[in-house]
């Protein structure tokens, strides 16, 4: 592979429904999409889904488009390699930027694939050819809405729902949830919100008795101890998310027992070739895997559902339908789920169409970088 230009374009799109975690609401997302262009003219597209603010990791839209400009784009411009694989050596050097590196990454799985004429799943190792999507729901203002909202899911035929918890919004909505869903597939996420102490600790030991899937990421994500203690006090599995940045967290996270279960997001994790190592980690280490979202526009949605069709995500993946999320998509068609299920795409690539001229004409910003010119002031 020999990328020859890459364009960046900033792009925003409203959430057709607002969203709340234990951090902060949200009305709209911005991503940075990459697109990438090999020597042949061949073209494979990625997603930089970084939140705006720093408040799930250190990365924000601006500390993307920095390294993504300044670091990345020339690092992939004056590198040839014969696998995405290869290609991401590129920047091993660069520390961090797990979101930025993700954008590229997906980008060269996409051209890779494309390149080669086969679906962006095979050329990961998936086994599956629909995987089973799960809603997450954001904090809402009473429980009644809660309610209301899960009802609109379960309608839409989803089979796993995740409620967001923060300290004040915690047994009680969940109880409730439960009380009126007693089996549907539910779990909460915390996204660190709360401490790890004996207050904490009783919270979870009241959610115990709601029999959820899993507790995701109670506490502070480098507090695998914290989480190592309420795993030995409650029986529901914690699942880590925030905690897991690269593959040694998983082998620490399995031999302190600090979770029964591990969330692989792509984006959180620098890419497609990094969260097909984690799942091989999981795998190894015998526990199930699923893969989070972080709101992606339709590239790294088509992303999430090629990875999620890999054997070791045996539980349900956020990869719910576009239209949960956005009124109007970056891909045609949008992912769609019929009764929970997405279908995983024959298609060379992503399989699915950008609508690059939609995105230009509504990019906020964009970026340009030839191998030609980087050679020139090398
Ligand atoms: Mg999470």
């Amino acid at each position: 592979m020999r990328i020859d230009r890459v364009r960046l374009y900033e792009l925003s799109l409203p959430l057709v429904h607002s969203f709340e975690t234990s951090s902060h609401r949200k009305s709209g997302l911005t991503h940075i999409l990459v697109e990438l262009t090999d020597a042949d003219g061949r073209v494979g597209w990625g997603e930089i889904a970084s939140p705006t603010h720093p408040y799930f990791s250190a990365d924000t839209v601006e500390t993307a488009w920095g390294v993504a400009t300044r670091y990345l784009a020339p690092a992939l411009l004056s590198t040839e390699a014969d696998s995405p694989a290869v290609l991401e050596r590129a920047w091993a050097r660069i520390r961090g930027h797990e979101f930025a590196k993700s954008g590229y990454s997906i980008a060269a799985w996409d051209l890779a694939s494309r390149a080669r004429g086969v679906a962006l799943a095979d050329a990961l190792g998936g086994v599956r050819s629909e995987v089973v999507a799960g809603v997450s729901l954001g904090i809402e203002a009473t429980v009644d809405e809660l309610l209301e909202q899960v009802q609109r899911q379960v309608d839409a035929g989803y089979r796993r729902v995740k409620l967001k918890i923060a300290p004040g919004w915690d047994v009680e909505p969940v109880l409730a949830v439960r009380d009126a869903f007693p089996r549907l597939l539910l779990h909460v996420d915390a996204n660190a919100a709360f401490l790890a102490d004996e207050a904490s600790f009783t919270i979870f030991e009241r959610l115990d008795a709601a029999e959820l899937t899993m507790f995701e990421q109670p506490f502070a994500a480098r507090d695998f101890v914290g989480h190592a203690r309420l795993q030995q006090r409650v029986s529901t599995p914690i699942c880590l998310d925030e905690s897991i940045v690269d593959v040694d967290d998983i082998h620490t996270m399995l031999r302190l027992d600090a979770g029964r279960v591990v969330n692989i997001k792509v984006s959180r994790m620098g890419g497609l070739t990094a969260a097909k190592l984690a799942h091989d980690a999981a795998v190894d280490g015998g526990i199930p895997a699923w893969c989070g979202g972080m709101h992606e526009f339709g590239i790294g949605r088509a992303a999430n559902v090629a990875i999620s069709s890999l054997p070791g995500f045996t539980l349900p993946s956020d990869v719910s339908g576009s239209d949960k999320y956005y009124a109007e998509d970056v891909i045609a068609p949008a992912v769609i789920a019929n009764d929970g299920v997405v279908r995983v795409p024959n298609g060379p690539g992503i399989g699915h169409e950008v609508r690059d001229d939609w995105i230009r004409a509504h990019a906020a910003r964009t970026h340009e970088q030839h191998r030609a010119t980087q050679e020139a002031t090398r």
